[in-house]
């Protein structure tokens, strides 16, 4: 099969890179590059995935532009980490999706969050959602619980089911064994390494920006990001346990494990991702892959919609705003699920996986030089 001009150029930086070995103490990338002397498409795709796009081996690498060999490891692994998303997406017809996300999403959120508003009319007569209901099961007031839970099932089982393929594509791509999926060393030490964010470090300096100037900005953003989206899970996952189990209806009390959870998780899910926007936005551009803009920045903006609409519906559930609140979250929620498997959320499980195989690697070469 004909290389992408990602890969050939992917190729030819590793090639350098592999006989200058400056950067090898920066990442995972490098210690893994020096591991092979020639680079399969799965190879590549495994090192751009392995990348965190810190930008440490731009500032550091002394054959950037404007020298001729015109190094620029960060965009070109970007690019590569790219296409190998739409290249594992399932259903492959949906992979297309991958090159116009920001305008994919901005349609299917606009549709979702219609669909919401339309489905409370239709149970309801259209005043219902700008009517006052409080207490214990008036958010059902507006769509029966069975309702929502069959539609926010369905695209969570879809995404689940999309997942587990991508992942399944991307682990034989790389050329990877099934049975290192079930060792519990590797599998702990990604973890760790994903859990902490180890390789957006710059090498221990933090992360490189818009200057030669190392910050851990990104990391932290990216902490809150993630830990919000978490903690909306958890909340998620504590409140549909008090509703088939303890036979309590949301909403629940302000002090409540389902609004605290979802509170913290609103906020990180609304600081977070602006913070990375904004640090993006910043970038030195030759860093950047151009073509991930939309992507990144329609991801960033369904988690932010997702984390306020939720915030506002729990400061104004008391009111007649809470109908209308009520779906414009439930939209963006639906939105994000039916999307997840087709934008920026992906680099986690690819990123996750890499980390396994990395660590597997770096286990297995242990054990066979144990003086080192
Ligand atoms: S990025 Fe530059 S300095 Fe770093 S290993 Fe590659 S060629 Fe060497
Ligand atoms: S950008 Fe950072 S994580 Fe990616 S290869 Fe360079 S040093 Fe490693």
């Amino acid at each position: 099969m004909q290389r992408s001009k990602a890969l050939t150029e992917a190729d030819r930086l590793m090639t350098i890179c592999n006989s200058c070995r400056y950067c090898e103490g920066l990442c995972a990338v490098f210690p893994a590059m020096e591991m092979r002397r020639a680079f399969s498409g799965g190879d590549l795709n495994y090192l751009a995935n392995l990348c965190h796009a810190c930008g440490a081996c731009y500032f550091d690498c002394q054959f950037s532009p404007p020298h001729e060999f015109n190094v620029r490891v960060p965009s070109v692994l970007a690019r590569v980490r790219h296409e190998s998303y739409a290249d594992y997406a399932w259903p492959p017809a949906l992979a297309p999706l991958f090159k116009r996300n920001g305008l994919a999403i901005a349609l299917i959120s606009a549709v979702s969050i219609a669909a919401f508003i339309l489905g409370f009319v239709a149970f309801n007569d259209p005043t219902a959602l700008f009517e006052r209901r409080q207490g214990p099961g008036s958010f059902y007031a507006l769509m029966p619980h069975d309702t929502m839970a069959l539609l926010f099932g369905a695209a969570f089982l879809w995404a689940i089911v999309a997942f587990v393929k991508g992942a399944r594509a991307f682990w034989t791509d790389i050329g990877a064994q099934q049975s290192t999926l079930a060792e519990p060393r590797p599998f702990l030490r990604a973890v760790r390494d994903a859990a902490s964010l180890r390789y957006l470090d710059g090498g221990g300096v933090g992360c490189y920006n818009e200057d030669e100037r190392p910050d851990d900005n990104r990391r932290f953003y990216h902490h809150l990001t993630f830990w919000g989206f978490m903690l909306c899970f958890a909340s998620t996952s504590v409140a549909t346990f008090y509703h088939y189990l303890l036979h309590r209806e949301a909403p629940y009390p302000l002090w409540d494990l389902p609004v605290v959870l979802g509170t913290f998780g609103g906020l990180g899910l609304v600081i977070g991702p602006l913070g990375l926007y904004a640090a993006k936005r910043k970038r030195e551009p030759a860093m950047v892959d151009a073509g991930s803009r939309g992507m990144d920045a329609a991801f960033l903006a369904m988690l932010v919609l997702t984390g306020a609409t939720g915030l506002a519906l729990l400061v104004l559930r008391d009111t007649s705003a809470m109908g209308l609140l009520l779906a414009l979250h439930l939209g963006a929620v639906f939105a994000l699920f039916i999307t997840l498997p087709y934008g920026k959320f992906v680099h986690g499980l690819y990123r996750f996986l890499a980390l396994v195989r990395y660590a597997k690697e770096r286990l297995t070469a242990a054990a066979q030089s144990p003086s080192k």
